[in-house]
Formats: structure tokens, sequence, C-alpha cells
């Protein structure tokens, strides 16, 4: 962890711009800040990523249904849920630059005081009283006003009709509840997910994937008969610990306390929420994130969203301190109800003879923070200048590179017919062009487990090489053997020791 802290972050940056795994949007133009695009690269993982996301959460046990819902949405919706009013954060502008920040966290910055949800005339006599001034120029802030983080758009030519991107995947969901459970006939507990993008007007977007304009989220909405005892599936989990920082810790400045699921229930508003975040954090152990870096925060009431009845965010440690990852709320009827009333369609559904308005339990994962997280906690360097990502080989770009030895004597014929033959079956790259040393580093730079190597010896006895990206150290194998090997090595069956004979 502390080693997490020291690292060069830039240097991480750097190798995603240069090998084609983030790009700052538009950057020809000089871009826009909170915008970012995937590359090549990064959009391979990517899909992994929440590939490996709805293997692990969208279980048939747990019933849960995916959908794809647009992202502009009527200000009708957004007026009803809360947004309107509600989906706002405060800012300052400084007199002299003119330079926009965000009131409340240019406050916690300078004072270590936290004040997230205070209201602006409260942030305007703190910043006055604690001489907070402009980070960029020194000079004096004003006062502090409230903005909307919608982004809206007009729909329809000339004066359109005023609607909004989506500030979260959520709200299709809600509002297509009725046709859900018509379609679907499910019973009360299941839940909707949805993976997709929203926009979020942020004041000041900064480091790197963290506080985005336009972001990707992976959400489940769980609906529940509100008398609900606790998920079926909860005592699998029984065994996880889960790291909690309490309200009383916060304020104190005390530290996470383990507690397990069972006891976690007696803190937790509501049981299917320790359902979801125990899976969640053995979801970001898999994906290479230590324990130690991971923890349940208690948001505090006046920084709880206007729709939550309380919210436990799974937060990670970062090379800048601790950050949310997944919002964890537990949102009640609220969405519903307000559904409800505002569109006059009844929305219950039927529970045996009773007519229930289920309650929402929502873990909301940010994809790009979960992103920054894998690559932040991937990146290894030997402090000789060669650089790698210890990506999990389900996640990895790649599973496997196939090189010819050099580029000559049948060599590439045969390393791309191998390459062919795995293709198939497995994530394969293949690489010929410049020395076998540079074709390993460039592999290693986008976190490629095994690099497979074709030389003279395979011409006579059929064998290859296999080198683990981790430490450098190769076996020789049968080519014949390979989609075992490789089957083996990425499910985790076999250690690279097993993986063939080892050389020297
Ligand atoms: P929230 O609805 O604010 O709890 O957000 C749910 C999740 O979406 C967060 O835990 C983040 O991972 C992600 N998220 C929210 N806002 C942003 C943003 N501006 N940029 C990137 N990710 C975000």
């Amino acid at each position: 962890l502390e080693k997490v802290a020291a690292i060069q972050f830039d240097r991480v940056i750097d190798i995603a711009k240069r090998r084609g795994i983030i790009f700052q949007s538009s950057e020809i133009y000089g871009g826009i800040s909170g915008f970012f695009d995937f590359g090549p690269i990064g959009c391979l993982m990517k899909r992994k990523i929440v590939d490996s996301w709805r293997e692990f959460f969208l279980t048939p046990e747990d019933r849960i249904y995916e959908m794809e819902t647009c992202t502009i949405m009527p200000e009708q919706v957004l007026r009803a849920s809360g947004h309107l009013k509600d989906f706002i954060d405060p800012a300052t502008q400084c007199k002299g630059c003119n330079s926009i920040f965000r009131a409340d966290n240019l406050i916690e910055e300078s004072t270590g005081q936290f004040v997230e949800g205070m209201d602006p005339v409260e942030l305007t006599r703190i910043i006055s009283e604690k001489g907070v001034k402009c980070p960029k120029c020194g000079g004096e802030l004003g006062p502090t006003r409230i903005f909307n983080l919608m982004l809206a758009t007009n729909v329809g030519p000339v004066e359109g009709s005023i609607a909004y991107l989506r500030p979260e995947t959520a709200q299709g969901i809600f509002v297509n509840f009725k046709n859900i459970c018509g379609s679907t006939r499910a019973k009360l507990p299941f839940g909707v997910a949805q993976v997709g993008t929203s926009y979020r007007n942020e004041i000041s977007p900064r480091q790197w994937l963290i506080r985005l304009r336009e972001f990707r989220q992976m959400e489940i909405e769980m609906f529940i008969n509100p008398k609900a005892e606790e998920p079926p599936q909860l005592r699998q989990f029984s065994h996880v610990k889960l790291p909690i920082l309490t309200r009383e810790a916060q304020a104190g400045g005390g530290q996470p306390i383990e507690l397990s699921v069972e006891e976690s229930l007696k803190v937790l508003p509501n049981k299917f929420l320790a359902y979801f975040m125990a899976k969640e954090l053995l979801w970001y152990q898999q994906l290479g994130i230590p324990k130690g870096a991971i923890r349940f925060r208690h948001m505090n009431p006046n920084e709880t969203p206007h729709y939550s009845k309380g919210n436990f965010d799974m937060e990670i440690r970062f090379d800048f301190g601790w950050k949310e990852i997944v919002g964890n709320a537990y949102r009640t009827d609220f969405d519903l109800k307000t559904h409800m009333a505002n569109s006059g369609k009844d929305l219950t559904c039927l529970e045996g003879e009773e007519k229930v308005l289920p309650h929402v339990v929502e873990p909301s994962f940010g994809i790009d923070r979960t992103f920054y997280a894998l690559l932040l906690y991937s990146y290894r360097d030997d402090g000789r200048g060669w650089e790698w990502f210890a990506f999990p080989p389900r996640i990895a770009p790649y599973l496997c590179a196939v090189f010819p030895l050099v580029s000559k004597d049948g060599l590439p014929e045969r390393a791309e017919g191998i390459y062919k033959g795995l293709r198939s079956d497995f994530d394969a790259t293949f690489d010929s062009s410049g020395s076998i040393g540079r074709r390993y580093a460039r592999s290693d730079e986008i976190g490629i487990p095994y690099c497979i190597t074709c030389d003279y010896q395979t011409l006579e006895d059929s064998t290859v090489t296999i080198r683990n990206r981790d430490d450098s150290s190769q076996v020789r194998t049968s080519v014949g053997d390979l989609p075992e090997v490789l089957g083996g090595l990425m499910r985790g069956d076999i250690s690279f020791s097993a993986a063939g004979k080892p050389m020297k």
C-alpha cells in the first residue's frame, strides 16, 4: 500500500496513452476536461471487466436481468426523480482569474474539514473565515453558488423540448418497471442491471478517470419486498469479513472495523446491501486490488444522495487518497413511488393477493474508476526501466502473444500458424516486428501474461517456449499441448512451472 502511494502515477498515464489504453477525448483540438476515450487496448480490457462483472454479479440464482435504455431522457423523468432540484454541487469562482472550483472540495483540501452537503451560505462563511484562496492564482474567492450537474439538450428541430443526458443509468430502469414486470413475469426479489454511459457536468473534473463529465457505470437495481428477510444467497458469503468505516470512526479519525456479514446486518439499513458488499469485496480482490486498500464508508447524512436511506460506499485507496468506486444505496421505494405519483401509472406488483411497491437496493459501479484502480494496483517496474502491468489473465487485453524468434527461415509462417490455431479459443495476438526483446517489452507493457515464441527447435520437434510476464521465466511445451496449458493457466488450475519443461 505504501508503495502504491509512492508510485509515479505519471508513468501509468504515459503507458496508457502511448499503448492505446486511454486517450484524452478530442485531443487534436485541445479536448475538454473530463472526457476520455478508450483506445484499442483499453476497449478490449473494458469489455473483459464488464464480462467478468456480469459473470460474477448477474447470476441466474439472483434473477438479475440486463437491459439497455436511452441515455437522453425527458425533463418529466428527471423532475420526478428529484434530480432537477437536488442533483447539485456548490461552486465558487475566483475573483482574480475567474477559475471555478467545487467549494466543498476546496475547503476540504485546504483545511481538512469535511463539509460535503453543507449549504452555500455556510460554505461561503467558512471560505472567508479560514482564508481559503484560489489554488491557481491565490486570489479571493466569490460567494458559493449552487449548480445543477445535469447536461441539458434540446430534442426536436427549432425550439425543441428540453431533455437531459442521464446522470445515472438507474432511471431508465425505474420508468420501465411496469414493462419489465409484465414481460418477465418475475417475482420479487429480482434485479435489473444496466451497463452504460452517464453524464454529469462536474464543476472541476480532475484526477484523470476519477471525476469525469461522461463516464460509464454498471448498475444493479435489486427490487425487493420491503418485508423480505434477506437475500436467499446471503449465507454463501457468511465467511466474508467486511471492512466498515462507521460514522463514529470517521468523526474521530478512526480505522475501519472488520465485521462479519452477520455482524454487519446490525449496522446496514438493508440486508441485501450486505450481500452485494460481500460480493464487491471478493470481485475487486479478483481484479488484484488488495483487501487492505478497500473499505466501506457509511456516508454521513448530509452527503447521502437525496434518494437514499443509507449509503455504504465501497472506496479504494488511490495514490491521492481514498475514493468511492461503488455507490451502495438503499433507495427504498423513493423512485417507484415518485414515478407512480407523477406518471399516474400503477407501478406496484402482485405478491400473492397483495399489491406491493418494491424497495430498491442499488450497487452502482464506476467502470472508469475501476479501470484506474486496476492500472494502479497492477503497475510494476523492476527499478531499471522495465515496466509491466500484472493484470489478471482474464482481464489482460490478450492472454498470449505469439512471436517468431527471428523473421526468417520460415519461423514467421510457423508462428502465424500457431497463432491462428489458438485464436478461436483464446485472445491471442501476433507480432513479428523488431527484436524479440522489444516484443517482450511491448507485450509486458500492456500486461499480456504469456508470450509464446517459435524458434529453430520448433521446426524440429514442434515445441515452443512460453514466457511468464511476471518473472520472465520460461518453459518449453509442445504446440499440441498449448490449448490445455493456456486454459489451465487462465483458470488458475495450474502454476506456471507446471506449464512445461523449465528453461534456464
Ligand atoms: P453515485 O451515483 O454518485 O454514487 O455514483 C456511482 C458510481 O459512479 C461512483 O461510485 C463512481 O464509481 C461512478 N461515478 C460517479 N460520478 C463519476 C464521475 N464524475 N466520473 C467518473 N465516475 C463517476
